[in-house]
Formats: structure tokens, C-alpha cells, sequence
């Protein structure tokens, strides 16, 4: 079976950015998706189109097929007062913070600390970075039609994954739609 649209694919798969292991997910604890639905940064399900199981394969997905390039507009100075209560040795270059904006949870990267003076930049901290995957196709099946109904792969025998749901049916994760909160409309 090759993977295509409305399949579920678990990987796994090591992602390097300048030669550096940014994040992976190993055998035992693989990562599955429905491929085809948007869920992952376009160029990947664009590479894994097709492949089958036990392929494995290395793939470079450029910034704009991943995500995206950096925007400079999303860097600005702010106060120190805006991190009140964050201790010093926090409040340092690199340092990641989530902040609530208007376009929900987003990830704040501390640019620069020059007194009370801090810039931040909320770029994706992918932005502007090709990204390298060596990848290992471990399985591939059909998605159910829960699962396409909801945009997410359930666990093996139903929405174990998904305790937020349980109190609906005790063994379907999303009675009443609401596995996750991530109702598909
Ligand atoms: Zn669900």
C-alpha cells in the first residue's frame, strides 16, 4: 500500500536544521497523521505522497513549503514589564515564551535583552529554515470516518488518546463531536 489522501501514516522520523536534531519521534513512539488534510507543513505530505511501508528516505523541505520565511514585522521591543514576574535567568536570548494573541497560542522568542529593553520575535522558530527528515514509513491504513470527521487520528480501538472526551461514551472518544474540541465544522 502506498500513502495517499485520507490515509493514516505513522512515521518515524528525525528532523535536523543545519545538522542539529530539532525534533524526532522513534519507533516506538511514532508519530501518525491523516496525510492529506493539511495537518502537517506542506512539503512533507507532499515527499511522503506515495512511499509505502518500510521505506525509508531522506527529504529537504524548504522554508516556504515549511514554514515559511521569516517576517522581519514580527519583531518589535517591548518593556520588561510585559515578562513581570518572569525571574532574570529566564529572560534571556533564545529564551520561549506562549503568549496569547488575537491569532491564538503563539510561541515568543526572546531576540535580544538590553536593559529593560526586549525584543521579541514571533516567527515560527522554523521560519526561514529548510528543514532535513530522514524518515521511516512504519504503517499505513485507511482512516476512519471518525477520524477524517474529526481532522485527527484516533488510537488503536478508538479515542483512547482523548480523555478530555470520555465523558460522552466510555469507549468512543467524541460522542457528541467534541473529541478535543477540535470539531470539524
Ligand atoms: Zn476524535
Amino acid at each position: 500500500m502506498s500513502l495517499t489522501k485520507n490515509q493514516v501514516a505513522s512515521v518515524a522520523y528525525t528532523l535536523t536544521v543545519d545538522g542539529q536534531v530539532v525534533d524526532q519521534a522513534d519507533k516506538e513512539n511514532p508519530m501518525a497523521f491523516i496525510h492529506g488534510v493539511g495537518g502537517m507543513i506542506p512539503g512533507f505530505e507532499k515527499q511522503l505522497e506515495g512511499k509505502s511501508i518500510g521505506d525509508s528516505f531522506s527529504i529537504t523541505v524548504e522554508a516556504a513549503e515549511a514554514y515559511g520565511e521569516r517576517n522581519d514585522e514580527l519583531t518589535q521591543d517591548v518593556s520588561r514589564e510585559m515578562f513581570e514576574g518572569v525571574p532574570d535567568d529566564q529572560l534571556v536570548a533564545g529564551a520561549q515564551f506562549q503568549a496569547q494573541t488575537d491569532a491564538g497560542v503563539e510561541v515568543i522568542t526572546i531576540a535580544a535583552v538590553d536593559g529593560d529593553n526586549i525584543k521579541i520575535d514571533a516567527n515560527h522558530p522554523l521560519a526561514g529554515q529548510t528543514l532535513n527528515f530522514d524518515v521511516e514509513m512504519l504503517d499505513i491504513r485507511d482512516a476512519t470516518a471518525e477520524e477524517l470527521a474529526h481532522g485527527h487520528v484516533h488510537a488503536a480501538g478508538g479515542c483512547g488518546s482523548h480523555e478530555e472526551a470520555s465523558n460522552k461514551e466510555s469507549d468512543g472518544c467524541c460522542g457528541g463531536g467534541s473529541c478535543g474540541g477540535e470539531e470539524t465544522k
